[in-house]
């Protein structure tokens, strides 16, 4: 059966990556300090009203998975659907308080600051393609830009540069953690003589919207795990 959509997602996600590694650390580190961003604590970036959701890189997943794995949900939103019903998403989010908070934060502070996880640590600052005004993909490297924090604040160039690392080693996981997920559910998919098709995924959502609890393979650690959501799980979300 044709599995177009995956295919195009591999491709995209594979150019994606061969575009990032022809980054360097220091022209990111120059963006870095040109900006100069400084957080004010207003805590907006740790809320689903601001950011839709904090995505865990496999490692950060498997290290809260030991301690607390209750404040794990397969992330929203889903990417693929099979032909009998069943999700499959590239990797687990932080779950979220109904207000949309991050269940770490109190009082506007990060309850975990010095074990947070990668894209806490390296937020705002990101290396993503995202289509601009004339719908062209360009790489973003600041979220959220003059939306939250001041600017122009002095950065020095060790701590640039140690933080365009970061990000870059950031943005290579979680694609690599995206084309792995999707090369595996291509091969699994065609092995099960299934695909993914757009108005199986609709329809399946609208039941998921209307109380249904459905069947989601979540990608971790090289394995699909299976979890069984309900939609009271993503209230805070503000999905589906
Ligand atoms: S883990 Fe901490 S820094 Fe990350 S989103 Fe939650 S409160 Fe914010």
């Amino acid at each position: 059966m044709s599995n177009s959509y995956i295919r195009h997602e591999i491709t995209r996600l594979t150019t994606e990556l061969a575009l990032l590694t022809k980054w360097s650390p220091q022209d990111l580190a120059d963006i870095i300090q040109d900006v100069g961003f400084s957080c004010t604590l207003c805590g907006r970036c740790c809320t689903t009203e601001f950011n839709g959701h904090v995505f865990l890189l496999d490692d950060d997943a498997a290290r809260i998975k030991k301690i607390k794995p209750e404040v794990l949900v397969p992330a929203p939103e889903f990417e693929l659907v099979d032909g009998e019903g069943n999700f499959y998403v590239s990797g687990y989010a932080l779950r979220v308080r109904e207000d949309g908070t991050c269940v770490f934060l109190e009082n506007n502070r990060c309850t975990i600051y010095e074990n947070r996880f990668a894209i806490c640590r390296i937020y705002p600052y990101m290396l993503h393609r995202e289509p601009d005004r004339k719908k062209n993909p360009v790489f973003r490297q600041i979220s959220g830009l003059n939306e939250h924090g001041d600017y122009h604040y002095p950065i020095s160039e060790d701590e640039a540069y140690a933080l365009a690392e970061e990000t870059i080693q950031y943005e290579n996981a979680w694609l690599m953690q995206m084309i792995d997920f999707y090369t595996t559910a291509e091969e699994r998919f065609l092995k099960n003589n299934t695909s993914h098709i757009r108005k199986n995924y609709d329809r399946r959502i609208q039941e998921f919207k209307k109380g249904a609890s459905v069947q989601v393979y979540v990608w971790f650690k090289g394995d699909f795990v299976p979890v069984i959501v309900r939609r009271e799980e993503y209230q805070g979300f503000g999905w589906p």
